[in-house]
């Protein structure tokens, strides 16, 4: 049987739960363990009453190693799906070579006490699951994930060459709330916060954050948003796979409140990630932040509006320049009315499962430490047609890649 065993009851954990337990012809028994048993019961509950599944849960904590594998051994699983926080991501890694046991994730490991992420750590453990025989895949979420699927799936059947890759991911969505992060608020701020790099001519050029920014209209009718160039840990993975690459850049959209609330937090400490001294007692303003801000998870229910992720690619086919926009919209209270999730933790959790699926389903069962967009991607995109992530792809001008002109 195929058992898998969920680290993480988060947004993104409850719904990659609910997603393996709608496919039981490919996933066997499944155990939800976090650090709090009490939200993996509350999840495992929604599960029965939504699809009638009974999934097991546990309590575990994912930063011990050796109680992790434990758990893997106990449950049977052939699988981890990691989607706590990437802080755990190594820990995960090694429970997962002392149990014997596949490895995946969403995001790439980020020590806690320096906001730097980079792949790295992840890409040392190559020999070790090499030598086991295990498989480990990193970056199965959307971004990343899906945008690097997009890019292998363009390389193979749109391009000869890849010359330039602009990753779009606008978030029409609006929560109701003065200031909310989408998911985990400590990541979120960290990942919001860095200095921007992009790479250009062969190496990463590092800029100040939210420097560069433009309007990008969304096709669909989801509208016109102003998006900001940033770091994100895809571009590290892809320029290194296709090497062709002469400039990939990451944009993101955020609206005029949502960065004069991050700057205020700023300017005050808030996003702080060293320790203070607070009547007598350590706090690291971040984490103390994330405790009073709302819980990603529980925005679902007041989210409105449609999320637009998608690649503007360009390069060469049979000696001409070519050009591609390619892209998901999903719409926020249709994944409430599905999973009652919001969109972000949807569009992260359904490829969680379709990465899991393509690893138990033996496509993507190799050993060793595999990016996603290293494997094959064409059943991962059926996967996306059929389980609530449809995309579509259209032919631009290069003046219109250019211009990011997608409608
Ligand atoms: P949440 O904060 O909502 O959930 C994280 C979960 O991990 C919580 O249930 C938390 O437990 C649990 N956890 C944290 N530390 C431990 C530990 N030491 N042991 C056991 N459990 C632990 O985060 P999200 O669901 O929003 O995000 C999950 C992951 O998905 C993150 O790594 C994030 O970066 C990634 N992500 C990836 C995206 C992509 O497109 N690739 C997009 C969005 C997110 P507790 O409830 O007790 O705090």
């Amino acid at each position: 049987m195929n058992n898998v065993l969920i680290i993480g009851a988060g947004g993104v954990g409850s719904v990659v739960a609910h997603k393996c337990a709608m496919v039981p012809e490919v996933f066997g028994e499944i155990t939800l363990a976090s650090r709090t048993l009490s939200k993996c019961d509350a999840i495992a509950e929604e599960i029965k009453k939504r699809t009638g599944r009974v999934i097991s849960t546990a309590k575990v904590d994912a930063d011990n190693a050796e109680e992790t594998a434990a758990l893997i051994r106990e449950t049977g699983a052939k699988l981890l799906i990691n989607v706590a926080l990437p802080y755990q991501d190594l820990n995960l890694m090694d429970a997962c070579l002392l149990a014997g046991c596949d490895y995946m994730d969403t995001a790439n490991y980020e020590p806690l006490d320096v906001a730097k992420f980079e792949y790295s750590w992840q890409w040392d453990y190559q020999d070790r699951f090499t030598e086991k025989g295990l498989s480990a895949l990193l970056g199965s979420g959307f971004d990343p994930g899906v945008t690097n699927v997009f890019t292998a799936w363009a390389l193979k059947h749109h391009f000869d060459e890849i010359h330039t890759l602009d990753i779009i991911d606008v978030n029409g969505g609006n929560h109701g709330k003065a200031f909310a992060t989408n998911f985990n608020p400590e990541i979120n701020i960290r990942e919001v916060t860095a200095e921007c790099r992009h790479f250009e001519a062969g190496e990463f050029v590092v800029t100040e954050p939210m420097s560069k920014h433009q309007s990008f209209t969304c096709p669909e009718g989801v509208g016109t948003y102003e998006i900001y160039r940033m770091y994100h840990e895809e571009l590290e993975s892809l320029v290194k796979h296709i090497p062709t690459l002469r400039r990939a850049q990451f944009w993101m959209s955020f609206s005029t409140n949502y960065l004069n609330h991050l700057e205020v937090l700023q300017n005050v400490g808030m996003t702080r990630i060293d320790p203070v001294i607070y009547q007598g007692v350590e706090i690291v303003p971040l984490q103390f932040l994330k405790a009073v801000l709302p819980n990603p998870s529980d925005l679902g229910v007041s989210t409105k509006g449609r999320t637009c992720i998608g690649n503007v690619i360009t390069g060469i086919k049979n000696g001409q320049a070519k050009a591609i926009y390619i892209y998901n919209i999903c719409d926020h209270e249709a994944c409430f009315e599905e999973v009652g999730s919001q969109a972000i933790s949807y569009t992260t959790g359904v490829p969680a499962m379709i990465g899991a699926k393509q690893i138990l389903t033996g496509d993507w069962k190799k050993s060793g430490v595999w990016n996603i967009e290293q494997h094959d991607p064409d059943a991962f995109m059926n996967d996306l047609m059929q389980h609530g992530l449809p995309w579509k792809v259209m032919e631009l001008t290069p003046d219109q890649a250019a211009k990011f002109q997608v409608i």
